[in-house]
C-alpha cells in the first residue's frame, strides 16, 4: 500500500573527544556501522507498523548494498525495485563529539543515480500504491516523476531542505517538514510556537496539506482551506531523537494509506515519533504495531 522513493545509506558513526582540524589526525574513541538513509528508515518504519511497503532505490554493488537488501528482506519491505549499479551505496559519516554535538557528511553514492527512468521501470509499484512517500536525498526530478506517476496520496518529506520548484510543489498532497525545514522551504524565520508554525505553513507554496513536526512540542497540520490544529507531543523521556522524523513520516503514510482521517493520522504519527525518541538507535528504535500496544499507547 505504501511505495517509498528514497535513499539507502550506510551510516558510519564515529565517537570522538574532539574533531580534527585541517591537516590533523587524531584517534577517535570508537565507531559503529548501521544502516540508515531517510528512505530506508521511513520504509522500515511503515513496514513495522503493518503496511505492505515497497522501496524504489539505488545501491552499489558492494557489501553495504547487500547488507541493506538483507535488512529489507528481514523487515518485509518489497525490494524488487531496488537496483544496483556502478558506484557505491550512499554513505553518511557521523562524527559525534563527547558534548553530544553531531557533524554529518552525506555522500549520496547510488542515491544520486536514482532516475526518473528507475521510477518508470518500477511501474505499478509507484502507480498503484495508495501512498507514495519521498524525501530529498534523491534527485528532485526523480521525486517529481514518481509523484506524476502516482494515483495515490503523495507525501513529500522535504528533508534535507531545499527550495522546491513549482512543478514539484504542484504534485504534492501532503508536505511534511520540521521547524528548520519549514523555515528553509518557506524562506521565513524558524517559528517560535505552533501558531506561528501554522502561519508559516501557509507560505510554502504547497497547495496541499502542510504538516510541521515540532519535536517535544508535537506537530501541527494546516489544510488547504486554511484550517489548522496542534497535536501536542506524548510526554516521554527522550533518550535518542535519531529517526523521530522518519518514524513520524512512515506512520503518517501508513495511516493515510488506510484511509484514516488526517487528525487521527497526525495523532498516531505523533505517538510513533514519541516512542521512537524514548529508545536508543536509529532503525533499531522504530516501533512495531505490537510495541505500541504493549506500551499501552494505542
Ligand atoms: P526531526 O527529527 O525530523 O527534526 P522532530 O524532532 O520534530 O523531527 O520529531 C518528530 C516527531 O517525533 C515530533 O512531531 C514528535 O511527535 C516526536 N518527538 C520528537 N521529540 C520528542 C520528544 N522530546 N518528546 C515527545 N515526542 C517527540
Amino acid at each position: 500500500d505504501v511505495a517509498v522513493v528514497g535513499s539507502l545509506n550506510l551510516d558510519l558513526v564515529v565517537s570522538t573527544a574532539a574533531v580534527p582540524v585541517a591537516g590533523e589526525t587524531i584517534l577517535a574513541r570508537g565507531h559503529r556501522q548501521g544502516l540508515g538513509g531517510k528512505g530506508g528508515n521511513q520504509a522500515v518504519a511503515a513496514a513495522r507498523l503493518g503496511a505492505a511497503v515497497a522501496m524504489v532505490a539505488r545501491i552499489g554493488e558492494d557489501a553495504a548494498g547487500s547488507r541493506y537488501l538483507d535488512l529489507l528482506d528481514r523487515e518485509h519491505v518489497d525490494r524488487r525495485a531496488v537496483t544496483s549499479g556502478a558506484g557505491e551505496t550512499g554513505l553518511a559519516v557521523v562524527l559525534v563529539e563527547d558534548t553530544g554535538e553531531n557533524r554529518i557528511l552525506v555522500s549520496p553514492g547510488g542515491n544520486a543515480a536514482l532516475s526518473p527512468a528507475d521510477v518508470t521501470a518500477a511501474g505499478e509499484t509507484v502507480g498503484a500504491a495508495r501512498v507514495v512517500l519521498a524525501q530529498l536525498e534523491v534527485p528532485l526530478a526523480t521525486v517529481t516523476a514518481a509523484f506524476r506517476l502516482a494515483t495515490g496520496t503523495r507525501i513529500l518529506n522535504a528533508a534535507p531542505p531545499t527550495q522546491l520548484p513549482a512543478e514539484l510543489l504542484d504534485v504534492v498532497d501532503v508536505l511534511v517538514v520540521n521547524e528548520t525545514e519549514l523555515a528553509a522551504v518557506a524562506g521565513a524565520p524558524v517559528p517560535r510556537d505552533p501558531a506561528e508554525a501554522a502561519e508559516v505553513a501557509a507560505r510554502t507554496g504547497c497547495r496541499g496539506t502542510v504538516v510541521v513536526t515540532l519535536g517535544e512540542r508535537g506537530s501541527v497540520a494546516r489544510t488547504p482551506d486554511g484550517r489548522w490544529w496542534h497535536e501536542p507531543a506524548r510526554p516521554v523521556t527522550a533518550v535518542d531523537t535519531t529517526a523521530a522524523g522518519d518514524a513520524f513520516c512512515g506512520a503518517l503514510a501508513v495511516e493515510l494509506g488506510r484511509g484514516t482521517p488526517l487528525d487521527e493520522a497526525l495523532s498516531r504519527a505523533t505517538l510513533v515519533g514519541a516512542v521512537t525518541v524514548s529508545r536508543p538507535g536509529a532503525i533499531d528504535s522504530l516501533p512495531t504495531a505490537a510495541d505500541l500496544i504493549s506500551e499501552g499507547q494505542t
